[in-house]
């Protein structure tokens, strides 16, 4: 079977760790200082269920409650995967309107591809989002979630897994099989 080439882009406010997930997903090193301004498209190919995947990693520069988002955000991007920090509630507010401007933009939701992150969960002393209501609104949105740390590579790989999964729903297959 030849690889599957698709496209997912992170989203989030500034300083969540956008950066650092993808880096620790393509290079497997964590980086303390990464330019926030950048934005950057990585590769990868990972092999999920026997299938091999050919992926392209865009690492936004992030969002805020202000941005309007550029047309390139909603063409030819196969998933969305939206990265708030644990430690920073205003963060966990962007991410719910990164996820209303999606809506607007593609119209329905439904099938549109995401996966809800809650990052730094290595911060349990400064925390300002319980596990529970991050779980919550993706459940809201039917989406999977998950609680990282890019710092010492936890649940990173599963991050890609689960929105590549996603998309296969999407296209109608059904991985879970
Ligand atoms: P971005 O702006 O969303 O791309 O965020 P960065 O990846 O540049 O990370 C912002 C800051 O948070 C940097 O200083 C990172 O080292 C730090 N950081 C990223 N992920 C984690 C994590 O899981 N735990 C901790 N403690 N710090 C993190
Ligand atoms: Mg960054």
């Amino acid at each position: 079977m030849p690889a599957k080439q698709r496209r997912v882009a992170l989203m989030g406010f500034r300083s969540v760790g956008k950066s650092s997930v993808t880096i620790q997903f393509v290079e497997n090193h964590f980086v303390d200082s990464y330019d926030p301004t950048i934005e950057n498209t990585f590769q990868k190919t990972l092999k999920i269920r026997g299938q091999e995947y050919s992926l392209q990693v865009i690492d936004t520069a992030g969002q805020d409650e202000y941005s309007i988002l550029p047309q390139s955000y909603f063409v030819n991007i196969d998933g969305y995967v939206l990265v708030y920090s644990v430690n920073s509630r205003k963060s966990f507010e962007v991410v719910k309107f990164v996820y209303d401007k999606l809506l607007d933009m593609k119209g329905t939701i439904n099938g549109v591809p995401v996966v809800l992150v809650g990052n730094k969960c290595d911060l349990a002393t400064e925390r300002e989002v319980p596990f529970e209501e991050g779980k919550r609104l993706a459940d809201s949105w039917k989406v999977a979630f998950l609680e990282t740390c890019a710092k010492e590579h936890h649940s990173v790989t599963e991050v890609f897994t689960q929105i590549i999964l996603a998309i296969e729903r999407a296209e109608g297959n059904n991985p879970d099989q």
